[in-house]
């Protein structure tokens, strides 16, 4: 019997409550692993449960890069992770990006095939004696070479020239318009006939039942099968998980006049990021600048990155140009000793697809479409009896 600590009607039990999957957490990965199930199978019952008003986690707090990886972040995973594994997570994160854009049309993503930069300074010149290394490693993906010098643009783009003197272009990568593209999923979601439920925090998650706050009080949901979606925020439900949050802080100017640069930037080794907004610049990044302070769940402004910030935009990036600050913000990530995301059984009917890293707008559809397989094939399996 289910504990009845809400004043359940009989009606409510038997029509709201229980559910072939719950998804908990309304993320990207949430929707698309929704979505993915749906279109799969359309006789599977989904609810998604989100403990905000609507996505509130990442995936609506991002920069919007359509990205795989920098030059310096996949010499860096190379080295680190060897070429195999890093192959791997950049197949990954492509397969996602264009299942994506499969799903969704150009204009619901708000995407723009503008190309990614990376801009050097002086002391990292070596990342272009490498580039070779990279463009072979990545050749079997892309058939093509996917970096490219193009150092002689750096002044008309408006940089300051004293402090980068390298920059090269990734023809592959490209931008999205993240408000248009959780929209268009949520839309899509709920056309599919996937249920959401938002303001509903999910306690604790146990032996299929998910057991939720809401403003009224506790309610327990059942599902079959319960998928957990909630990044940098699943420690709360599984505390000795192998994954740290961090936090990520961005700002957006007003419209510039005349903005030379175009596409998405790069810079010191991923740490800081920047792209066009149309004529807006938008700014992010410099959790190198206090790792420990931004590893937490709570959103707010960290003075000495906001400081950081302000001055690459003034003295870097915009060294010509008037400009106001519009707005900032920041957005929680999860990180750990390896890069790929976790997607594990945690009991025989709880998934777990989570720590999406810095790139988990175009992993999360890839993540998604193999959190789904699994699911239905364990259905397949218990049907079959094994
Ligand atoms: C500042 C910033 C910039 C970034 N830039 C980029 C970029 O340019 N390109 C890129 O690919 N990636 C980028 N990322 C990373 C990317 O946004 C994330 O990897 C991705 O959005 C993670 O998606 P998710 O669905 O797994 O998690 P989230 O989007 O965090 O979703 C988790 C959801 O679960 C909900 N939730 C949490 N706990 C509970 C609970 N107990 N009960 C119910 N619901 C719950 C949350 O409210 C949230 O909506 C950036 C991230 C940040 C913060």
């Amino acid at each position: 019997m289910i504990i009845n600590t809400n004043n359940l009607s009989f009606w409510e039990s038997d029509s709201f409550l229980n559910y072939d999957v719950i998804i908990v957490g309304a993320g990207i990965s949430g929707l698309s692993t929704a979505i993915s199930l749906v279109e799969k199978n359309n006789n599977v019952r989904v609810l998604i449960l989100e403990k905000s008003i609507f996505p509130s986690g990442a995936s609506t707090k991002n920069a919007g890069f359509a990205c795989f990886g920098s030059l310096s972040e996949l010499l860096s995973d190379m080295d680190t992770m060897g070429p195999e594994k890093c192959l791997e997570l950049v197949q990954k994160r492509w397969s996602g990006l264009q299942k994506l854009r499969i799903r969704l049309s150009d204009d619901e993503l708000g995407y723009e095939p503008l190309g990614g930069y990376e801009l050097f300074k002086p002391s990292q010149t070596n990342y272009l004696s490498r580039l070779e290394e990279v463009n072979t490693l990545l050749k079997p993906i892309f058939n093509a070479d996917v970096f490219v010098d193009v150092s002689k643009q750096i002044e008309g783009k408006g940089f300051n020239t004293h402090v980068f003197q390298q920059m090269v272009f990734n023809p592959f990568e490209g931008q999205i318009h993240t408000g248009k593209t959780m929209h268009s999923l949520w839309q899509k979601a709920s056309q599919l006939g996937v249920k959401i439920i938002t303001g509903a925090v999910v306690k604790s998650v146990k032996q299929k039942i998910v057991q939720v706050e809401i403003s009224t009080g506790r309610i327990s949901f059942i599902g079959k099968k319960i998928i957990v979606t909630t990044n940098a925020f699943t420690k709360s439900l599984y505390p000795d998980l192998e994954l740290k949050p961090g936090r990520g802080q961005v700002l957006i100017t007003q419209p510039i006049q005349g903005l030379r640069c175009k596409g998405t930037f790069h810079m010191d080794e991923g740490y800081f990021y920047f792209r066009n907004v149309g004529n807006r610049l938008l700014l992010g990044g410099g959790r190198n600048l206090d790792f420990k302070g931004e590893e937490t769940t709570l959103n707010g402004i960290n003075t000495t990155i906001d400081k950081a910030l302000r001055e690459i935009l003034k003295n870097e990036i915009l060294p010509h140009d008037t400009f106001v600050i519009e707005q900032q913000w920041s957005g929680i990530m999860a990180f750990g000793e390896e890069k790929s995301p976790i997607l594990k059984w945690i009991d025989p009917n709880t998934l777990l697809a989570v720590r999406l890293g810095g790139m988990g707008m175009a992993i999360g559809t890839e993540l998604g479409d193999l959190a789904s397989d699994l699911v239905l094939n364990n259905w397949k399996e218990e049907d079959d009896g094994k």
